[in-house]
């Protein structure tokens, strides 16, 4: 095993283009070991005021918002630049924090450089409408940041994640305020250098760490913030949405998933194969839009199951800097959850295939999991997040888009059929804010990700991400005779 990087390190929040402290600290463990990686910060209540205000103050100051708009092109690519050059520290720091593969670790600091590029290219084409009033009037559009922006992030792509919502946010001119996950801050922490080195105006990103329900909830309740944008359980994005109503702030929610892949009996069985193994294994299954359930044609079922059985089964489970195939949960407690729900589905009637329990070593190690059951039961319509499938099997082809539609989730659908009106009728079909047809994440930054029902509203991603960071303001103006 690899044994670098057994040192531990502390972080602090970074304010106002500062590092500031703090006496309260989160410990940081490897959950492939158990190991202290390091520890950080907890921001304090004044410490989120601190944030807001400075975030508040850049904007006042248009030092961000008022910039030529090909300065802020310059300095999103400088940014790209620089986070691109932290991917190898960062990505070793991740794959410690956060258990997965080294080489996605540092492939999270490739993505989020390039979501920096790909905005970029929008940060000079925010362009405003002209609308014909008649002889006396002018009147026009223009798109204006928010302001303050808020944004929470999860624990599974924290890196990427937050490249997600900052870059787009600081393209539209939008100061931020940043509240890292708990128990992965310290690859987000780092991007702060990125922010030091490429000169981003002081306070106009702004990134905290600390509990959800203390420093999380003193930011989304702030009364000084202009937008939140949350990525994260759907019950945290309720309590959420809560809180903006206090100060009527719009908000943007990318919630969990439930998402099912149809496999018709043309289906190219290898391309099935195959993205179900990355759909389901990518990240443990820790990962929103994972493949959760797959709905096979009963002509192809048995071979479906019996190939998919083979796949998991050879996968090797172990550390991320080993890079293993299939990485630790994050905690003891999602471990349990995953077991739990595991051991609840066998005892309500479903066929367990293949794994089903945790893997008896030190760290928090689930093997890939393959569960028959029916389509209403728990595990087939609630939200596992972990290396665990549910398969089943149908028969009509309106019975396959019921069973895929019956969850409250819509993030991402799937269909595998070689008749492309089929494909058509079937991405139309399903309930998803997204559709995958013969490739399970298919797509990109510059495809729109985001999700109906509990699985949240509002896009990220693509152009029409960067819509979320603005507000239009009609100017008419009545011209002299
Ligand atoms: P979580 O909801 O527990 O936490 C997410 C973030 O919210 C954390 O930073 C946490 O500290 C913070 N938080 C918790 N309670 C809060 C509160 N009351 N007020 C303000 N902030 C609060 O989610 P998680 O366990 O970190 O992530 C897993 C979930 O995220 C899964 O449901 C997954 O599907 C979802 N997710 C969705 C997407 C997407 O794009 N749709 C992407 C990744 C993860």
């Amino acid at each position: 095993m690899n044994q670098f990087h057994q040192s531990t390190t502390h972080w602090a929040n970074f304010i106002n283009g500062e590092w500031v402290d703090s006496k309260q600290f989160i410990e940081v463990e490897n959950p492939a070991t158990g190991q202290l990686v390091g520890t950080i910060a907890c921001a304090t209540q004044k410490q989120v005021d601190m944030a807001v205000n400075a975030a508040r103050e850049c904007h006042r100051s248009r030092r961000v918002a008022g910039m030529d708009p090909y300065q802020r092109m310059q300095l999103l690519h400088t940014i790209a630049a620089e986070i691109r050059a932290l991917a190898k520290r960062g990505g070793e720091l991740l794959c410690l924090e956060n258990g997965k593969p080294l080489s996605q670790a540092e492939w999270e600091f490739e993505e989020a450089a390039r979501y920096f590029e790909y905005y970029a290219g929008m940060a000079d084409k925010i362009e405003g409408q002209s609308i014909p009033l008649g002889d006396g009037l002018v009147d026009f559009t223009e798109y204006e940041p928010f302001g303050v922006s808020a944004q929470v992030i999860p624990w599974n792509f924290p890196v990427s994640l937050v490249a997600r919502s900052l870059a787009p946010a600081l393209a539209a001119g939008n100061s931020v305020v940043i509240k890292s996950p708990e128990l992965t801050p310290l690859a987000v922490a780092l991007l702060a250098e990125a922010m030091v080195n490429a000169k981003v105006p002081a306070g106009a990103v702004n990134i905290l760490c600390g509990y959800g329900h203390d420093t999380g909830v003193a930011l989304v309740s702030h009364s000084d913030i202009d937008q939140i944008v949350f990525t994260g359980s759907v019950a945290t994005g309720q309590s959420i949405m809560k809180a903006a109503t206090t100060h009527v702030v719009p908000s943007v929610m990318e919630l969990g998933g439930k998402s099912a892949g149809i496999v018709f009996a043309d289906a190219d069985l290898d391309q099935v194969i195959s993205s179900a193994e990355v759909g389901n294994l990518y990240n443990s299954g820790q990962v929103c839009s994972a493949m959760a359930r797959l709905i096979v044609h009963q002509s192809v079922y048995e071979e479906v199951k019996q190939r998919l059985t083979q796949c998991f089964a050879a996968k090797t489970v172990g550390a991320g800097i080993d890079e293993a195939d299939v990485t630790p949960i994050l905690t003891q407690l999602q471990l349990d959850k995953i077991a739990a729900m595991c051991s609840q589905a066998k005892q309500q009637g479903a066929h367990c295939l293949l794994g089903g329990a945790p893997l008896d070593r030190p760290g928090y190690f689930m093997p890939p999991t393959i569960i028959e059951a029916d389509v209403d039961a728990d595990i087939a319509q609630q939200e596992v997040f972990g290396p665990v499938l549910v398969i089943m099997s149908f028969n009509t082809e309106d019975e396959a888009y019921a069973m895929a539609n019956s969850t409250d989730f819509g993030l991402v659908a799937g269909v595998f059929t070689k008749d492309l009106s089929r494909a058509l009728r079937a991405s139309r079909a399903l309930i998803a804010g997204q559709v995958f047809v013969n490739e399970w994440f298919a797509g990109g930054i510059s495809t729109p990700f985001g999700g109906v029902g509990k699985s949240g509203f509002g896009r990220e991603k693509g152009q029409e991400a960067l819509y979320n960071y603005v507000r239009t303001k009609n100017i008419a103006i009545r011209l002299t005779p």
